[in-house]
C-alpha cells in the first residue's frame, strides 16, 4: 500500500494508472474506520483494478460549534486495517494542500443541501461537495463509494456528478450495522456505555415505523407521531432533529406513503449527533441499506 499525502503527487500517480487503463475505485473516508468504511472498500477492490482511500477530516465541512478537533483520529490503526484489504493507495492529504491560502471556491449542490442534515449543519453539504469535487479530480476513479447510512450525502454527490459532467459511478453500499442494529459510525465512540445502549432505539423506531406501514399506516401525520413517541420515550435521546418519512429522489417530506419511501432519523444522545435510515415501500418488505 502506497501512502501519499501531497496532491499534485496523488493526481500523477492516477494518471499514470489511467494510462495504462486501470480502473480505479475510491474510497472517501474521515478515518477512524469501522466494518461499515471496509465493506465499501471490499466493494472497491472487487469491482476495480486499483483501490484508492482517502482518509481526510474535512475542516470545511464542520461548523464553528461542531466535532472538528476531538474528531477520532487513528492514522496506524486505519492504515494497519487497510493493509489488510489490500488496498492501493491510502491519500491522506495535508490540510495546507488542500486548502492553501487564498482558496475561495466552495461547491453548493442548491435545494438538497438545506434539507434534513442540512437545516442542522449549515454549510457542511457545501463543504462535502467541495472536498469530494476537489478528491475526484485528483484521484479520477471510475467508481465512488459511499454508505447508505448517510443517504443525504449519497443524493448531494449523486446530482452533483450529474449536474457538473463528472463521468463517476457513485455507488451506494448497504449501512453496517452492529448486533442489536445501531448503524456503525466514527462517532459512536463518543457514546458512553449506556449512550450506546439507548442508541439503539435508533434503528429499533426505524423498524417500527416500516412495520406500521405494512400494517397500513400511510398517513405521514400519523407515523411521525409515532416515531416521536418512541424516541421520546428513552430518557438519553436528549433532541430529536428530524424522523419522518421523505421522498428518496427529492428529499421532500411526504403526506402518505404511496410508493417507496425513505424513513430518517436525526437525534442527539447526550451531546452526540446520530442519522439512521432505511428505504421502505409500501405494501412491501423493508431494505435496511
Ligand atoms: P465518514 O468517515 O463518516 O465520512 O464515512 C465515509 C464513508 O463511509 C461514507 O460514504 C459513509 O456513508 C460510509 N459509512 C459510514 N458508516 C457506515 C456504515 N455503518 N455502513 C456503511 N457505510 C458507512
Amino acid at each position: 500500500m502506497e501512502i501519499i499525502r501531497i496532491p499534485r503527487i496523488m493526481q500523477d500517480i492516477a494518471r499514470t494508472h489511467k494510462m495504462h487503463n486501470k480502473t480505479i475505485g475510491f474510497v472517501p473516508t474521515m478515518g477512524s474506520l469501522h466494518e461499515g468504511h471496509l465493506s465499501l472498500v471490499r466493494m472497491a477492490r472487487a469491482e476495480n483494478e486499483i483501490t484508492a482511500v482517502s482518509i481526510y477530516v474535512n475542516p470545511k465541512q464542520f461548523g464553528p460549534t461542531e466535532d472538528l478537533s476531538q474528531y477520532p483520529r487513528d492514522i496506524e490503526g486505519d492504515a494497519e486495517k487497510l493493509i489488510a484489504e489490500g488496498i492501493d493507495i491510502l491519500f491522506l492529504p495535508v490540510d495546507s494542500l488542500m486548502y492553501p491560502d487564498g482558496f475561495s471556491t466552495r461547491v453548493e449542490v442548491e435545494g438538497f443541501s438545506r434539507r434534513l442534515c442540512g437545516a442542522y449543519r449549515r454549510g457542511h453539504f457545501s463543504g462535502v461537495a467541495t472536498v469530494v469535487t476537489k478528491l475526484f479530480n485528483l484521484i479520477g476513479p471510475a467508481r465512488a463509494y459511499f454508505g447508505q447510512k448517510d443517504f443525504q450525502q449519497t443524493v448531494i454527490i449523486k446530482r452533483m456528478v450529474k449536474d457538473l459532467d463528472m463521468n463517476i459511478d457513485i455507488v451506494v453500499c448497504p449501512t453496517i450495522r452492529e448486533e442489536d442494529g445501531l448503524a456503525m459510525s466514527s462517532r459512536n465512540l463518543y457514546l458512553t456505555r449506556e449512550q450506546r445502549d439507548a442508541a439503539a432505539i435508533i434503528y429499533k423506531c426505524l423498524n417500527e415505523a416500516s412495520g406500521a406501514i405494512k400494517s397500513g399506516i400511510i398517513k405521514v401525520t400519523e407515523l411521525k407521531k409515532l416515531m416521536e413517541t418512541r424516541l421520546a420515550s428513552e430518557p438519553l435521546v436528549s433532541e430529536i432533529q428530524y424522523c419522518s418519512a421523505y421522498d428518496p429522489d427529492t428529499l421532500d417530506e411526504l403526506e402518505e406513503i404511496v410508493n417507496e419511501a425513505l424513513l430518517a432519523i436525526a437525534l442527539k444522545v447526550g451531546e452526540t449527533r446520530l442519522i439512521d435510515n432505511i428505504l421502505v415501500a409500501a405494501g412491501q418488505k423493508s431494505s435496511s441499506p
